[in-house]
């Protein structure tokens, strides 16, 4: 993808591709914050994660997914509403979990701030924190556990099932996310309950026209969250991070793929 670089103005600026700030470079005498995305960096390639964490090479920025941004921000508008009056909004009552309701407490705001706040946890006695913004969290009012939520919007031609999305190997990393979810409030001392929800709306692509709207089908897809491998991957993570070692890339990416085609030629 051809990425080119503006202020938020829309102004041109060079890219330099080097970060600039030095709080986003990793020194093992400071704090430092890895986001859960940063995290899934590392799953996918250590490389990729070495060069910018450590290194302060800078990824091109992606397009924002507006379409889908604009389903999260309807919907937390929505959920909003049934945590003031603390009541079921209407996708718990059509899949007969009425003993739902959505969380209310005074850091949601903070917990849903991907890039200001997120959910945070100090890794033992590290100098790591993990953090991560949620969507959603959800309240059993009969087993007072928390209830982890992901909205997901997607357009399909067939309706969505739990088996299908489950074993989709393009959702691996949606449960990835909500794994690392579900630890973050157990280790904030939560009770988390052992189904957590992606929220997915499916946008109809089988009828007929567009008309002015796009039609969704809501579906709630439970998950169960395994959390037992992620102190292991923190580990290894906070190893690389001290490395004085560039670790291999991945040999499926199709972005080295593509660096390594293109130094042919230049
Ligand atoms: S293989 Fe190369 S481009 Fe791909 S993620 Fe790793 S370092 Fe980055």
């Amino acid at each position: 993808m051809i990425s080119i670089n503006r202020n938020n103005k829309g102004i041109l600026v060079e890219a330099k591709g080097k970060r600039v700030m030095k709080s986003s470079l990793y020194s093992k005498d400071n704090i430092f914050e890895i986001s859960r995305s940063k995290f899934n960096d590392f799953l996918l390639c250590k490389r990729c994660f070495y060069l910018d964490r450590v290194l302060g090479v800078k990824v091109p920025d992606m397009p924002g997914w507006t379409l889908n941004s604009t389903v999260d921000e309807l919907l937390k508008k929505e959920f909003d509403i049934c945590r003031k009056n603390q009541v079921p909004h209407r996708i718990m009552i059509q899949s007969n979990l009425i003993n739902i309701v959505p969380f209310d407490h005074p850091e949601m705001d903070k917990w849903r701030d991907a890039l200001r706040g997120g959910i945070k946890y100090k890794y033992r006695d590290t100098n790591i924190i993990i953090k991560g913004g949620v969507d959603d969290v959800w309240f059993n009012v009969d087993t007072e556990e928390l209830i982890i939520v992901d909205y997901k919007s997607q357009a399909s031609f067939s309706k969505v099932t739990t088996e299908d999305y489950l074993s989709n190997v393009f959702h691996e990393s949606y449960k990835i996310q909500m794994d690392i979810y579900s630890f973050l409030f157990k280790m904030n001392g939560f009770k988390v309950s052992d189904i957590s929800y992606f929220y997915v709306a499916n946008c109809r692509k089988d009828l007929k026209g567009f008309n002015s709207k796009l039609v969704f089908d809501e579906i709630l897809v439970p998950y169960k969250p395994r959390t037992h491998w992620i102190e292991d991957k923190i580990d290894e993570m906070i190893d690389v991070l001290n490395s004085k070692k560039l670790p291999p890339f991945n040999p499926f990416c199709q972005n080295c793929a593509c660096s390594k085609a293109r130094a042919e030629y230049e």
